[in-house]
C-alpha cells in the first residue's frame, strides 16, 4: 500500500520558514523545540498556559500581582540622569487613580516618544504595590488608542526554547492556522457517533481553538478541542499498528515450525539448576506460538535476574532445530557478548554455537560472518545495531529477538522483523509496560511474565546514605569483599559532559586502589577501547578481580552472580528504572547482597521519593507503576526518539479511555476498507498523513 500526501494537507507539510516571521535560523531553533520543520510540528506545539488582558480594575483596587489593562493620561516624566542606574519613572493617572510605569535601562528618548506627557495610551503589564504607590514595571503593551485592536485580550503561553521569543511563536502559529484545511473541505475520519457522545469539534476547529484558550479549564487534557486531537493521534497510531499486521498477515503461510523438543531436552538435562515454574510455562506459550501459523508477536516481561536469556535460547533452539534462524538484538555491544557467551555456554554440550555480529568487529571478520548469515551457516546470532543494517541478509531468519526492548523503537523492531518473511518476534524487557503503552507500541501483542525468580535467591536490602558517611562504607566493602564476595561501584553518567563522568570515574578508581590495597580493581565506562573495557568485565567475572568501578555500561544484563553488593554514587540522578536495574546487578547468587544509594543531601522532592520507593520495594512492576506517577508516561520508556511514546497531544494517563475506544474503531475501519483502498477511506488515509507521517506508514507505503 501507498500512501501518498493529499493536495488538501499539502500546506500543513510545508515547512515552517514558509510561516510569517520564521527563516532558516529561526526553523533551525524551532526544529529541536517542536521535534519538527512542517507547519503541522508546529501547531501540535500546545500552549501550556495562558496571560489574561480582560481585567481593567480601578486603579487602587488592582490586586498586586495581577495582570490589568488601563487607558492612561501621562502626566510626567521623571528621567534619570545618563550614566545613572535609577530607573525612569514616568506618572500617568485615569479618573480611579495614579501608576507609575517603571523603565530601567532604558532609553530615555524612546520612552519620551512612546508615552509622551499629555498623550494617552493603553497599557497593561502585571501591576505592583509598593510603599503605598500603585506601578507597573516594563508594561508588555504600550498602544495608542487606534491600535488597540493589537493587544490580544487572552495570550496563550508557549514552552519557549533560547532565542525564540512569545511574540514570534505566537506569530508563526497563528500564520499556520491560516494553513488548515477549510472546515467542510476536511472529512470526518472519527467515528459520528463518537463525535455526537462526545461533543468533539472537528479538526480544524479543534487545532484552532486548542491555539486560543479562553480559560485555564481549556488547557486541560479533558477540554474538547484537546481531546479531539488526542484522539486523532491515538486514531491514527492504531490504524498504523492495524494495517501494519494486516500487511504482515498475507506474507504468513507456511510459518508454523514443527517441534520435536530433541535439542531442548537435551539442553535441560544439561542445565546446573531446574526451570523455574514461570520459565515452564512462558516457554511452553512461545512453543504454541512458534508451532502456530499465526505469527508471535509476544512480550516477554521479568524483572531482573528472572531469567529471560534461559527462555530465549530454548526459542531460538526450536527454530534452529526446525531449520530456520533466529537473532537476538541487544541494546549494547558488551550486552551482546555477554549474551554471546552465556548462550555459547549453554549450547556446548549440545556441540552447538551461535554467532556474534557487532559494528565494531574487524572488517574480514564482519564479512566472514554476514556470509554465514546470508547462506544459513549461522542458524543463532546475537548482534547489536549491526544486524539490522541494509547489507546484512539471512537465508531464512524466522525468529527476531530484542532484548531489553525499551533501548529500541518500532522502527528498529520492524527493521528486523522485516530481514525475514513472517519473522516471529519476541521482545524481553525487564522494564515493566503499562498495558495503555504497550497499546500503544504494539497493539494487540501477547505478553508472557516471569513472576517468580529462581529458588533461593534472596531479597536485596538497600540502604540510601549520605556521601559523607564515605569512610564508613567503605569499610563495609572490605567486610563485604573479605567474605568473598564480589562488588560494583557505581559513578554517575552526565549526559552533558561523558569527559567528566569518566574523570569522575577514574579519580574513583584511584582513590579504592588505594584504600583498597589488598583488593584488584577494575575500571569500565564507556570511552575505554572495547577490549579494555571487555577485558575488566571478563576479570571481575571471573573473580581475578573483586570490585569494579564503572559508569552505567553495565547498567543492563550484566551476569556475576558472586557480585553481593553495589554502591551508587549520586543514585539522586537516576531515574527508577535506571536504579532497579543496577540494583539487579546483585541478588543473582543465593547470598544476601545489599545496595548502597549514596546522595549529597541536595534533593529534589521527587528524587527523595524515588530512593525511599527504592529502599521500600524490589518489586519491579510496582517500581514501574511508581515510576509512571513520578515522571508521567511520555518518558516511562526512556529515549522519546525511541518511537514508542511518539505522542505530542495524546496523554496516556489522561487519555487512556480513549486507547481503547481508537483501536476498535481502527479495527472497524480496517475490516471496512481493506489497505484503505477507494475514495472512500480518503479521510483514514489523511489521518494517517498527518499523525503518523514518520513511523510505520513509511513501512506501509515501502512494504
Ligand atoms: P534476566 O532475566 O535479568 O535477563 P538472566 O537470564 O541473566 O536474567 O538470568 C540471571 C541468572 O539466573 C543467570 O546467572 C542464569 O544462569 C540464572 N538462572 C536462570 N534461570 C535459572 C533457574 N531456573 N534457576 C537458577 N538460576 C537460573
Ligand atoms: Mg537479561
Amino acid at each position: 500500500m501507498h500512501i501518498t500526501r493529499p493536495p488538501l494537507l499539502y500546506p500543513l507539510f510545508a515547512e515552517t520558514t514558509s510561516l510569517d516571521g520564521i527563516g532558516a535560523r529561526l526553523a533551525g531553533l524551532l526544529e529541536k523545540r517542536i521535534e519538527g520543520r512542517h507547519v503541522m510540528d508546529l501547531l501540535r506545539h500546545l500552549p501550556v498556559g495562558l496571560i489574561d488582558r480582560r481585567a481593567r480594575p480601578a486603579i487602587p483596587m488592582a490586586r498586586d500581582g495581577q495582570i490589568a489593562v488601563f487607558e492612561l493620561r501621562i502626566t510626567k516624566h521623571d528621567m534619570p540622569p545618563a550614566k545613572t542606574r535609577r530607573p525612569a519613572r514616568i506618572y500617568a493617572e485615569n479618573e480611579t487613580g495614579e501608576i507609575e510605569l517603571v523603565y530601567f535601562h532604558a532609553r530615555t528618548d524612546y520612552l519620551s516618544r512612546l508615552l509622551p506627557v499629555g498623550g494617552t495610551r493603553l497599557i497593561s503589564g502585571r501591576v505592583e504595590h509598593f510603599n503605598g504607590r500603585v506601578q507597573m514595571m516594563h508594561p508588555d503593551f504600550v498602544l495608542p488608542l487606534d491600535k488597540a485592536g493589537e493587544m490580544p485580550e487572552i495570550e496563550p503561553v508557549y514552552p519557549l526554547t533560547a532565542g525564540i521569543n512569545s511574540k514570534v511563536l505566537r506569530r508563526a502559529i497563528v500564520s499556520g492556522l491560516t494553513k488548515l484545511p477549510a472546515r467542510d473541505k476536511c472529512p470526518e475520519w472519527i467515528d459520528k457517533g463518537l463525535m455526537a457522545t462526545r461533543d468533539w469539534p472537528d479538526f480544524t476547529s479543534a487545532s484552532a481553538q486548542v491555539h486560543h484558550p479562553e480559560r485555564a479549564s481549556d488547557l486541560e487534557p479533558t477540554a474538547l478541542a484537546r481531546q479531539r486531537l488526542a484522539y486523532d493521534e491515538l486514531l491514527a497510531n492504531q490504524l498504523a499498528l492495524v494495517l501494519l499486521r494486516e500487511a504482515t498477515r498475507k506474507i504468513e503461510e507456511g510459518a508454523a515450525l514443527p517441534l520435536t523438543g530433541r535439542l531442548k531436552t537435551r539442553l535441560i538435562e544439561n542445565l546446573p539448576f531446574a526451570l523455574t515454574h514461570a520459565q515452564s510455562r512462558t516457554i511452553e506459550e512461545i512453543e504454541t506460538d512458534l508451532s502456530a501459523d499465526v505469527r508471535m508477536l509476544r512480550l516477554l516481561q521479568g524483572d531482573v535476574g528472572s531469567g529471560k536469556t534461559m527462555v530465549a535460547l530454548i526459542a531460538m533452539l526450536h527454530v534452529a532445530e526446525a531449520g530456520g534462524q533466529a537473532a537476538l538484538l541487544a541494546p549494547t555491544e558488551i550486552l551482546a557478548r555477554q549474551h554471546h557467551r552465556s548462550l555459547n555456554k549453554m549450547l556446548a554440550p549440545l556441540g552447538m554455537s551461535c554467532g556474534l555480529l557487532l559494528g565494531a568487529q574487524k572488517a574480514a571478520e564482519r564479512r566472514e560472518k554476514e556470509a554465514q548469515l546470508a547462506n544459513g551457516e549461522i542458524q543463532m546470532v546475537v548482534g547489536t545495531h549491526a544486524l539490522i543494517t541494509e547489507r546484512i541478509a539471512f537465508a531464512d531468519l524466522r525468529l527476531a529477538l530484542i532484548d531489553e526492548q525499551h533501548r529500541f523503537g518500532v522502527r528498529q523492531r520492524l527493521m528486523l522483523s522485516e530481514k525475514g518473511k513472517a519473522v516471529d518476534m519476541l521482545v524481553m524487557t525487564a522494564t515493566p509496560i503499562p498495558r495503555t503503552l504497550a497499546m500503544t507500541a504494539y497493539g494487540d501483542l501477547q505478553s508472557s511474565a516471569l513472576d517468580e525468580k529462581p529458588a533461593g535467591r534472596q531479597p536485596i536490602e538497600t540502604a540510601v546514605l549520605h556521601h559523607d558517611k564515605i569512610a564508613a562504607i567503605i569499610d563495609r566493602l572490605r567486610q563485604v569483599i573479605a567474605t568473598g564476595q564480589r562488588a560494583y561501584w557505581i559513578c554517575p553518567l552526565v549526559e552533558e559532559s561523558e569527559k567528566l563522568d569518566v574523570a569522575a570515574a577514574e579519580d574513583r578508581f584511584a582513590h579504592l586502589q588505594k584504600l583498597l590495597p589488598e583488593v584488584a580493581v577494575r575500571l569500565a565506562h564507556g570511552k575505554m577501547k572495547p577490549e579494555e573495557r571487555e577485558a575488566a568485565m571478563a576479570d571481575f567475572a571471573n573473580g581475578t578481580a573483586q570490585l569494579l568501578v564503572a559508569t552505567t555500561v553495565i547498567e543492563v544484563g550484566v551476569d556475576v552472580p558472586e557480585a553481593g553488593i553495589i554502591i551508587i554514587e549520586h543514585a539522586d540522578r537516576f531515574g527508577l528504572a535506571q536504579l532497579h536495574q543496577l540494583r539487579g546487578r546483585v541478588g543473582r547468587g543465593t547470598t544476601k547482597s545489599s545496595c548502597l544509594l549514596l546522595h549529597d543531601g541536595q534533593l529534589s522532592e521527587t528524587a527523595r521519593q524515588r530512593l525511599s520507593i527504592m529502599r521500600q520495594t524490589n518489586d519491579g512492576f510496582l517500581i514501574a507503576e511508581e515510576d509512571l506517577k513520578l515522571r508521567g508516561p511520555g518518558e516511562v520508556l526512556g529515549q522519546r526518539q525511541s518511537g514508542l511514546s511518539q505522542f505530542k497531544l495524546a496523554d496516556l494517563s489522561a487519555h487512556a479511555d480513549l486507547i481503547a475506544i481508537a483501536r476498535r474503531q481502527a479495527q472497524k475501519i480496517a475490516r471496512e476498507h481493506p489497505h484503505l483502498a477507494g475514495a472512500e477511506a480518503e479521510a483514514y488515509r489523511l489521518l494517517l498523513s498527518l499523525f503518523e507521517k514518520d513511523s510505520a506508514v513509511k513501512f506501509l507505503a515501502s512494504g
